[in-house]
């Protein structure tokens, strides 16, 4: 008997490329068996999770038989106290990967449309994907800043969703406080804004845009972060975002019933309270920073970043990945538009050096 997907299975899935996430630490394994390598592909946390999440979750571990609190009632009250806000306005998700994919099967029909900068995370056009929503990308401008003029030309009546990333993953780059103001000012308010600040605990540039508490009053605009980076706890998947408490309301509606595990909760409880491995992260982040710096010496461009990693003019990207990965070495490459460059996760100094002098001596 044959099953036929090209019929039984939905039209629009045919045209998805399953995401391409950086290699894996089995994978690498498999490939390279015991190689020291230099895995700077992810944007994770070279210093490791959090010591403290790790001993909360140790402690609980026994009591993995129970389910998780499915409202994550703790975690969202210490991130409500964290960030001053009320635990109603806290959502919780598997990753902000999650509380993507929940957003937009919560906002878009067949025909709709999503305005998302260029190049960005490709995450935001997958969740316009699969609910066969258009996806209209706005070019960042030549050095990366936003085009915020550009992105409101872009909004039509059938908008729904306008996703803005700061600092931005590719490109490490900012959308400033006062272009934030000057897009929500003329933004039409049937558009719900989805502000990505993975990364923002890394940028310390005080013209960014960052979460006030006149951004928490617009009842149209949401603020994700991410336990993945900073917290460095990719591997438990937590994520959330602050907002208005009556989209949660529907939100929750799509929401698997206990879509943040119970190790991760607690964890994530643990690591906002670990102020010593964010400054020590943040540090580390900052001197990454000064290190990569030294590759324009060589003729390399080195784009500004407000991130845990640079992204870098290297020529050809594709064949610069190929040299590196032969030495063990990790990153990334093959973004829309950015063939000449490849993206560098910041790693311990030395990890950071070896991929430095690796890429001066090509
Ligand atoms: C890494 C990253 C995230 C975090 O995703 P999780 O699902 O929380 O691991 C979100 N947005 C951007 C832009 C990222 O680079």
């Amino acid at each position: 008997m044959i099953f036929n997907t090209q019929i039984q299975v939905r039209s629009n899935l045919k045209d998805i490329e399953p995401y391409q996430p950086g290699i894996s630490d089995d994978t690498l394994r498999k490939q390279f068996g015991l190689q020291r390598l230099v895995k700077l592909n992810s944007n994770e946390n070279a210093l490791g999770p959090s010591p403290l999440a790790i001993s909360a979750i140790e402690q609980d571990l026994h009591k993995l038989h129970l389910y998780p609190d499915g409202g994550s009632h703790l975690l969202r009250e210490a991130i409500a106290a964290f960030h001053g806000v009320r635990e109603e306005q806290v959502f919780t998700g598997n990753g902000s990967d999650d509380i993507i994919k929940l957003v937009s099967e919560t906002f878009l029909e067949e025909g709709d449309e999503i305005v998302v900068p260029d190049p960005s995370f490709s995450q935001y056009q997958f969740g316009a994907n699969i609910m066969r929503a258009t996806v209209k990308l706005v070019p960042l401008r030549e050095d990366f800043t936003y085009d915020v003029e550009r992105m409101l030309e872009a909004v039509t009546p059938k908008t729904k969703l306008l996703y803005l990333c700061t600092p931005n993953n590719p490109t490490g780059t900012l959308l400033q406080g006062s272009q934030f103001t000057w897009l929500m000012e003329r933004l039409p308010e049937h558009v719900f804004v989805v502000v990505d600040l993975a990364y923002d605990n890394y940028a310390t540039d005080e013209a960014r845009f960052h979460v006030t508490e006149q951004a928490l009053a617009y009842p149209n605009v949401c603020y994700m972060y991410t336990f993945s980076k900073l917290y460095g706890l990719a591997g438990l998947r937590v994520g959330y975002a602050l907002g208005n408490e009556q989209v949660w309301e529907f939100v929750n509606r799509v929401r698997e019933p206990f879509n943040v595990n119970r190790v991760g909760q607690r964890g994530a409880v643990a690591a906002l309270q670990d102020v010593d491995h964010v400054r020590r992260s943040q540090e580390l982040a900052a001197s990454s920073r000064v290190q990569y710096a030294t590759l324009e010496e060589n003729g390399f461009t080195v784009i500004p970043s407000q991130a845990n990693f640079s992204l870098v003019r290297v020529g050809n990207g594709r064949a610069v990945f190929e040299r590196l990965k032969e030495q063990g070495i990790l990153v990334r490459t093959g973004f829309h538009g950015l063939e000449s460059y490849v993206r560098i996760s910041y790693g311990l100094p030395e990890e950071n050096e070896i991929c430095i002098a690796a890429l001066k001596a090509l």
